[in-house]
């Protein structure tokens, strides 16, 4: 049977609007990472309201959101703040272009809070519309940096497996998880991947300090067998989120920032996760890491996941070297969007940073979030539960059948099995591979904390019992 076909669409009005949902957008949408095998006969769980931490879906079934989004609803769901600060900007100016010398006073405005809050001398902030498109950016500007210098040559890039940075041509080729790697092609020649940083305590059988100086020469014997002359940057997240919360052994993020300027290689720090209160502070970069990097990708939280929004903050030795540099017959800085820095975005993320002040939300996560790791950790116990990683507001459980560890079929069939126990008893978590991702929002209490922990223990009870 052709299930497309089945579904093929209806052009009458009348039978459209009275279609559900689901069926519509299963006829219709082709959705991010969708599972291909069920495309058009898997009907979609439809959000249609939310409030604080919870949402509701189209058949009025409330969820506790553990996913935060997507790692991006910071501050909740139905901020009257946030809604409003979007409002009025749209009623004001909803949009004027970014191009050129042509600005708009949220977007000035919020450039120069994001250059008080950063690390450094990262004072110049180049907006984009994602963290995709900051992420390309970021690499653009630090090649275009080193080709204005008449070295055109240092266009390589560092960047690690399991690392995620994106969904566009080039992003996804500095993206190093094993399920990105399918039938798209991508960008080989100039992008190239150390080894996954992860280390788990629990379950490794060398010391951090052995594992950080296994990473450590790696790095090194990598840049030169590129030749340090002819790479321009190493992009790293801090820790690494999509790719499954990976957390690297203690002082990894300092000792390879270092590496980098020993050699005078770019260091952008990918915060789109890590940033905005995530992990307790603003940038993470430089209060929990030691890092100086030259620039810092921010996205997702920034806006609090109201609006889209990313940004690359660079620092002003490179923005006055990109200026000083620049031909003098073509001073253009070819890269941007239609909406760059959008007005409403910027105005909101305004907004996000001045409830996240007042009411001290990086105070709060740095309060909740070793309870939440703790109360997780809990969870180790359990027979199909590998392992549980995290810092703050994100974690991770991975699991497995007792067998092999990792993403076998086996074990993510396992995952999926206690992902949807979950949604059944009214949590959402997100499943990747056999791994179940937390990043909750920032206003967690406590005793949602609780709630979202009994839940999964249960979930995980229900999915182990099915293995006997
Ligand atoms: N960088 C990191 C660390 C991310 O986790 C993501 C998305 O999850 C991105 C970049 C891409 O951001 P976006 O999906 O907004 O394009």
């Amino acid at each position: 049977m052709d299930l497309l076909a089945e579904t093929a669409p209806d052009k009458t009005t009348q039978k459209l609007q009275s279609r559900p949902v689901p069926r519509i957008d299963a006829r219709h949408v082709l959705h991010p990472w969708a599972d291909l095998s069920s495309l058009g006969t898997q009907d979609a769980l439809v959000i249609h309201s939310a409030k604080g931490v919870r949402v509701r879906d189209s058949a009025g079934k409330s969820y506790l959101d553990a996913i935060g989004g997507m790692w991006c609803m910071t501050l909740g769901y139905g901020r009257e703040e946030l809604a409003e600060a979007m409002a009025d900007q749209a009623r004001q100016m909803a949009y004027y272009t970014p191009f050129g010398d042509v600005s708009s006073e949220p977007a000035a405005r919020l450039a120069e809070k994001l250059a008080k809050l950063s690390p450094g001398d990262l004072n110049r902030v180049h907006f984009t519309t994602c963290g995709s498109t900051a992420v390309e950016s970021a690499i653009r500007i630090a090649q275009y940096h080193f080709a204005a210098q008449g070295q055109p040559q240092r266009r390589h890039v560092l960047s690690r497996i399991n690392a995620y940075h994106g969904g566009t041509y080039l992003t996804q080729s500095l993206s190093g998880k094993s399920a990105d790697r399918t039938l798209f092609h991508y960008e080989a020649e100039f992008v190239h991947h150390l080894s996954s940083p992860g280390y788990d305590p629990d379950r490794s059988n060398i010391s951090a300090e052995a594992k950080l100086q296994e990473l450590l020469s790696e790095m090194e014997a990598e840049i030169a067998r590129i030749g340090p002359e002819n790479i321009a940057c190493f992009i790293a997240e801090p820790i690494m989120a999509s790719g499954g919360v990976l957390t690297p052994p203690e002082g990894y993020q300092k000792a390879t920032c270092d590496l980098c300027h020993k050699y005078g290689i770019l260091y952008i720090s990918d915060e789109v996760v890590t940033g905005f209160g995530r992990l307790g502070y603003f940038f993470a970069s430089d209060v929990r890491f030691g890092l100086a990097p030259d620039m810092i990708i921010t996205a997702k939280g920034l806006s609090s996941g109201y609006q889209p929004l990313g940004a690359v903050l660079i620092s002003d030795r490179i923005a006055t070297a990109l200026a000083r540099n620049a031909p003098a017959d073509k001073p253009v800085f070819s890269n941007g969007f239609t909406y760059s820095g959008h007005p409403v975005a910027c105005a909101v993320a305004l907004a996000n940073i001045e409830i996240m002040e007042r009411e001290n939300i990086c105070g709060h996560v740095r309060d909740v979030g070793p309870y939440f790791i703790d109360k997780l950790r809990a969870l180790r116990g359990k027979d199909i539960v590998y392992t549980v990683r995290g810092d703050h507001l994100m974690a991770c459980v991975e699991c497995w059948t007792g067998e092999e560890v990792g993403p076998t079929a086996a074990n993510m069939a396992l995952a999926q099995r206690v992902d949807s126990y979950c949604q059944e008893a009214g949590l959402l978590v997100r499943p990747y591979e056999n791994l179940c991702i937390l990043s909750p929002p920032l206003i967690i209490t406590r005793s949602d904390i609780d709630r979202i922990v009994a839940i999964l223990s249960e979930a995980l009870d229900r999915a182990e019992a099915d293995q006997k």
